[in-house]
């Protein structure tokens, strides 16, 4: 179970019980938010900074652990911040500031000096949030008393985020063929890519999977027609299209297992050996958690795996979407958003469908896919893109809606939404940020989580929505 190290900061000048009322306090403290957060993170309490070397040690003790996703901190008492230097050197995972007391309320009445210098966290984390900013290092500071809703809310957020971090750094891309020719925002520095975010962007032949898919055998085939049907429901009398579709997603499950793989991107220009574009079968991937990025796409592919690690057990919908065209009605604006086959059955406000329609471009076999209408409600839309010397996220407040009309000639499965504030500021300002036509929508993070990936990564962030003017624009 990935967990959060705890850190508690005190030093050795008030005695013994002292640092005893200390550690008994902060496993209180740990003990009351692993049963709180136990749906998201549990936490680990790590001996008392007393000294640089007890520091030292408790951080390398975090970054040896795989199943440690990051760190919180917090100062019961004064602790001198040289001690914090050396330790804090060698952290290279997620850091939260925890600007909280034991108590809530001040016992007026019995107040001594004791109590004063056992509980001090409003001197003592001013001395730590010193050298945190002396040092440069990236970390979300939570203020307030760790047993109220809002704090607990703001700790959850930073698990889900340290989560999101750790896959990132575990993330591994399988690019089936390369970048759709001449497309420019797909493509990137993946060398920056990994030393930035630990993508590993590797190439591979899509022959690997036209092969896994020949030896495919019935059994298997059968197993995934199953699960399609039990999910899904078959709307074509051209089953074996869907077969197909199965034997490819077959193929996927065997690469992506023996590879390790979390993401994965494809290009119709590049189909070598298989009889169709894969649609169904990246459909079904994207639903269960595999990032997608089609057109070779391998940003969007890491960064979308990412984004549903970080909405993992929460509700509402995360996956990849493709801007695609509009409805201009004055003041009515909406936005139609799909893909030729690939939007994740996540999105689905319906049973899906599973149609069997040409493609018009790609030259291969009538692909399977599902077709639905999608999920409603408050969301973000957020790309990612590589601007020379930097990586830029934009994240955009939108609100998903259901389609006004039926499109019962549109073939593929789709979304709508309408931007804020409204059409021709969030859509200028996307344009302006230079956003992809690639992005991950979810219903399920806001522009909070976003911001504090963002913020933990040291990625440049621009935010679309209801506090955004006119007067914005001209400052992207
Ligand atoms: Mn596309």
């Amino acid at each position: 179970m990935k967990y959060l190290g705890f850190m508690v900061g005190s030093q050795d000048l008030y005695g013994e019980e002292c640092l005893r009322e200390v550690a008994a306090d902060t496993e209180k403290m740990v003990k009351f938010l692993n049963e709180k957060l136990s749906d998201t993170i549990s936490f680990k309490l790590l001996p008392t900074v007393e000294t640089s070397d007890i520091c030292v040690k408790d951080v390398r003790a975090i970054m040896d652990d795989d199943e440690c996703v990051g760190v919180v901190t917090w100062m019961h008492t004064f602790s001198p911040a040289k001690m914090w230097i050396k330790g804090l050197q060698e952290l290279r995972k997620p850091l939260l500031h925890l600007h909280t007391q034991a108590n809530e309320k001040l016992p007026y009445d019995a107040i001594d000096m004791d109590f004063m210098n056992l509980n001090q966290s409003a001197h003592g984390d001013r001395e730590y949030g010193y050298i945190l900013a002396r040092l440069g290092i990236p970390h979300e500071v939570v203020a307030g008393y760790y047993e109220h809703e809002d704090v607990l809310e703001k700790i959850k957020t930073f698990a889900r985020v340290a989560k999101a971090i750790d896959l990132s750094k575990h993330t591994l891309v399988a690019t089936f063929g390369n970048n759709m020719r001449d497309v420019a925002v797909t493509d990137g520095n993946r060398l920056e890519a990994e030393i930035k975010y630990g993508w590993e962007i590797k190439y591979w032949g899509i022959g690997e999977i036209a092969e896994l898919a020949d030896k495919a055998t019935d059994a298997e085939i059968e197993a995934k027609m199953d699960e399609y049907k039990s999910k899904y429901t078959m709307a074509t009398d051209n089953v074996e299209a869907v077969r197909y579709q199965a034997k490819m997603e077959v193929a996927f499950d065997k690469f992506i297992k023996e590879n390790n793989v979390t993401a994965f991107t494809d290009t119709f220009q590049d189909l070598h050996g298989l009889k169709q574009l894969p649609g169904i079968a990246a459909q079904n991937l994207m639903a269960k958690g595999f990032g997608f990025g089609p057109e070779g796409d391998y940003k969007i592919a890491a960064f979308s795996s990412v984004l549903m690690k970080m909405a993992e057990g929460m509700k509402g919908a995360t996956g990849f979407i493709e801007d695609y065209t509009y409805d201009l009605t004055p003041g009515k604006e909406l936005e139609l958003a799909s893909h030729m086959l690939e939007v994740p059955a996540s999105f689905a406000a319906n049973k899906p469908e599973i149609q069997v329609h040409p493609l018009g471009i790609g030259g291969k076999e009538d692909p399977a896919r599902l077709v639905f209408d999608g999920v409603t409600g408050d969301g973000i839309q957020c790309t990612l893109v590589d601007m020379g010397d930097h990586f830029r996220i934009i994240c955009a407040d939108i609100e998903l809606v259901k389609q006004p009309k039926p499109m019962p000639k549109l073939p593929v499965a789709r979304i709508m939404y309408r931007h804020k504030p409204n059409f021709e500021i969030g859509t200028a300002g996307w344009c302006y940020a230079g956003g992809a036509h690639h992005a991950v929508v979810s219903t399920a993070l806001s522009r909070k989580e976003i911001a504090m990936f963002a913020k933990l990564t040291g990625t440049e962030l621009i935010t679309i929505g209801d506090d955004t003017t006119e007067a914005d624009l001209d400052r992207i």
